[in-house]
C-alpha cells in the first residue's frame, strides 16, 4: 500500500514541480505533505515529524471516538447519548431533536454496529419483546392477561 502512495506522491510532486520553481527544501516538504495527505486519506500511517494538524482534525471527524467505554453505552435502565452524555430510555427521538442526527448517521459517526448498540435500553427492548410475544398470542388473550394483573 505504501508503495502505491509513494508512486502517487511522486507523480503529483513531479507534475507540480514542472509547473513551479521549487527549492530542494520546498520539494522535500512538498513530498512529505503530499505523501501524508494521501496516506491519511487512505487511512495509512503518517510520516513522523510532519503532522498535518488540519488533516488530522478532519480525519477525526469522520469517526469520533466515544468518550465512554462501549460497554457503558447500553445499560439496563438507559442508553447513553454519545453526543451529549445524556441518559435516556430511548435515543432515537432525542438524536433527531437534539442533534439532528438519523440513527444511521449516529452509528456512522461513532463507528458503532447497530446490532450491538441498540438505541433503547435493555429493559425497554425486553419489554417490547414481551409485548410482541403477548400480542402474538392474540389480542383477547393479551387483554385478559392485563386485567388479571390489574
Ligand atoms: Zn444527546
Amino acid at each position: 500500500m505504501a508503495s502505491e502512495v509513494l508512486k502517487l506522491t511522486a507523480q503529483i510532486v513531479i507534475s507540480h514541480a514542472s509547473m513551479s520553481e521549487l527549492t530542494p527544501n520546498e520539494l522535500v516538504e512538498e513530498i512529505k505533505d503530499v505523501y501524508n495527505l494521501l496516506a491519511s486519506l487512505e487511512g495509512g500511517e503518517v510520516m513522523a515529524g510532519a503532522a498535518l494538524p488540519g488533516e488530522k482534525a478532519r480525519g477525526a471527524e469522520v469517526v469520533k471516538k466515544p468518550s465512554v467505554p462501549l460497554n457503558e453505552i447500553v445499560k439496563e435502565k438507559y442508553v447513553l447519548c454519545l453526543e451529549c452524555g445524556k441518559k435516556m430510555r430511548t435515543l432515537k427521538a432525542h438524536l433527531r431533536k437534539a442533534h439532528h442526527l438519523a440513527p444511521a448517521e449516529y452509528y456512522r459517526r461513532y463507528g458503532l454496529e447497530p446490532k450491538k448498540f441498540p438505541l433503547v435500553c435493555k429493559e425497554y427492548s425486553e419489554q417490547r419483546r414481551k409485548l410482541a410475544k403477548e400480542k402474538g398470542l392474540g389480542e383477547r388473550g393479551f387483554r385478559r392477561k392485563a386485567k388479571e394483573k390489574a
